[in-house]
């Protein structure tokens, strides 16, 4: 009952044939969800991390069924660094179509004991991250006439999340970026919005989970509790998958979405709606 649904094909084939879609974070969890969903789709994706430990199998996984990817290394955190990568994208391939910023620290954290340097860190790579990367793709999608940048937030925020003051403040700046460039850009064919997930357990989550004191230390345990949680907190009565996030994603970055911008689009199962039961 909690599991997901295996995918189901929802979107034409060939539906991003010829575009580029950048994708921060592409290596792991939800930003491979989303690569994958592209490229099956018919984009090149360039997949963006820090460690070329989580690119090269995802690229590896993705060009193995026939898909068009290529790595890039970036720390999104380094605003001269993204503007070199993003024009060096830009060159190798003439285009980018779709940028989709879902690069993010992850760890839970008292707000009493946070370091200086945990909350910068978190602040850095989510708001700081999707600004500059955003800064960066903005003139190459200008000089061709538009592009769809999807930011990644989270739902957390809507009511306060103890132990993630980092992570909720960080996203809460992200909504509000997101609608702020939304206007910004409108007028160059910009469309701006975000997908805010519920949980979707990703290696990330499982461990940032497991790392909490009194919850189970070791991943199976962990996907036990969780499992339990969505029957409990989550009125579709299962975790999110990657894949939930991809289709909301393509959805806004295909002509579907041509209408749209500045939205926050809740991908959760009703969680943030229902109160917590705990
Ligand atoms: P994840 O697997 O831990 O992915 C985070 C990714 O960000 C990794 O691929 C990591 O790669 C990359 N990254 C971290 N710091 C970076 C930096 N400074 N520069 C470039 N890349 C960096 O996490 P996830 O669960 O898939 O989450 C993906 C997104 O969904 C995040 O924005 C998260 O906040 C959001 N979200 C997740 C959930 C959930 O339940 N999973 C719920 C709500 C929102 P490297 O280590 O190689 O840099």
């Amino acid at each position: 009952m909690t599991t997901p649904q295996p995918p189901v094909p929802v979107f034409r084939p060939g539906l991003f044939d010829g575009q580029l879609a950048l994708v921060t974070g592409g290596g792991t969890g939800i930003g491979f969800g989303v690569a994958q969903l592209l490229a099956e789709l018919g984009a090149t994706v360039v997949l963006a991390s820090r460690n070329q430990a989580h690119l090269d199998p995802a690229v590896e996984q993705l060009r193995s069924v026939g898909r068009k990817a290529a790595s890039l290394v970036l720390d999104v955190r380094d605003a001269d660094g993204v503007k070199a990568a993003v024009r060096s994208v830009a060159d190798t391939h003439g285009r980018i179509d779709v940028l989709v910023n879902n690069a993010a620290g992850n760890f839970y954290v008292p707000s009493e004991s946070m370091s200086a340097n945990a909350w910068r860190s978190v602040l850095e790579i989510d708001l700081s991250g999707t600004f500059f990367c955003s800064q960066a793709v903005m003139p190459v999608m200008r000089d061709r006439g538009g592009g769809r940048i999807v930011n990644i937030s989270m739902t957390l925020h809507y009511r306060g999340w103890p132990l993630m003051a980092h992570a909720t403040a960080a996203k809460a700046g992200i909504d509000a970026l997101t609608r702020t460039l939304a206007l910004e850009w409108a007028r160059h064919g910009i469309r701006v919005n975000a997908v805010a997930p519920g949980p979707i357990p990703t290696e990330g989550v499982k461990k940032a989970f497991a790392a909490l004191p009194g919850q189970p230390h070791d991943v199976f345990s962990a996907e036990r509790a969780m499992d339990d949680y969505a029957r409990r907190a989550i009125p579709l009565a299962r975790m999110g998958s990657p894949r939930d996030i991809a289709n909301m994603v393509a959805f806004l970055a295909s002509p579907a979405g041509d209408w749209i911008t500045g939205a926050i689009m809740v991908v959760d199962g009703g969680e943030w709606l229902q109160k917590s039961p705990n």
